[in-house]
């Protein structure tokens, strides 16, 4: 990608094909490799959605912007710009053979799942990647928590169209029968990330008179930046 190898308009041009120089994701820009993962409307969308901001709408080449915007990040930033612009230039070529393409939502927390997944996987040991698949491996269950503790789960959902999120919180004991359950509006334009995130919070404020309290979320990376965990060794 810093090489400025990527098959756009103008890398073809370049090697003398010509095809449609429209960025196929904006429809309103030149395509080449700087447009489309940093001066494109729908890249610096999806840098947002990252809180990437500084990567986009760049007035430097490929290369320098590379150099420039990227050294200056932390590691596990510095991962998951690679992994949007990866999503970027696939949802560019989604766009290019089969006239589709995410929103810049979807794709951010489709690479941003993957990188946890991927990270996950890579920390593991050989003995934990080679050990015997086990019956219930990869089944989702819930489970108890330690003794005198109990769990919180929460979760939240988005509606199109402005309509607000909904978020939840199931607090259950030792033997999850459920204690209470709580579960509140509100209005306005949240991105799926926010949800999640005012679905904690408002756990953690009603819960705050509780006691050994665990709470549980299905968004683990939301978790890691939370706990400010280094989770990409
Ligand atoms: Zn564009």
């Amino acid at each position: 990608m810093a090489s400025d190898f990527l098959p756009t308009a103008e890398g073809l041009a370049s090697k003398r094909v010509f095809i449609n120089s429209s960025c196929p994701l904006c429809v309103d820009g030149f395509e080449n490799a700087v447009h489309l993962l940093s001066c494109c409307s729908v890249a610096a969308d999806c840098w947002r959605m990252a809180y990437l901001s500084s990567l986009a709408g760049s007035n430097l080449d490929v290369f320098s912007w590379c150099k420039n915007c990227l050294q200056d990040l932390e590691k596990e930033k510095k991962e998951l710009a690679a992994m949007v612009c990866w999503g970027i230039w696939t949802n560019r070529n989604k766009m290019v053979w089969h006239g589709v393409k995410s929103s810049p939502v979807d794709l951010v927390n489709q690479v941003s799942n993957q990188l946890v997944a991927w990270s996950g996987v890579r920390r593991r040991t050989v003995s934990d990647v080679s050990r015997i698949i086990d019956r219930n491996d990869g089944l989702v269950k819930w489970r108890s928590p330690a003794t005198g503790w109990i769990k919180a789960s929460t979760d939240a959902a988005v509606f199109q169209q402005g309509e607000g999120i909904a978020v939840g919180c199931i607090v259950r004991d030792l033997k999850g029968n459920i204690i209470q359950t709580r579960q509140q509006q509100f209005l306005g334009d949240f991105y799926p990330r926010s949800a999640e995130l005012i679905a904690i919070r408002e756990a953690l404020s009603w819960l705050k008179d509780w006691h050994n309290v665990v709470i549980l979320s299905r968004m683990q990376w939301m978790l890691f930046w939370i706990l400010n965990i280094q989770f990409l060794l």
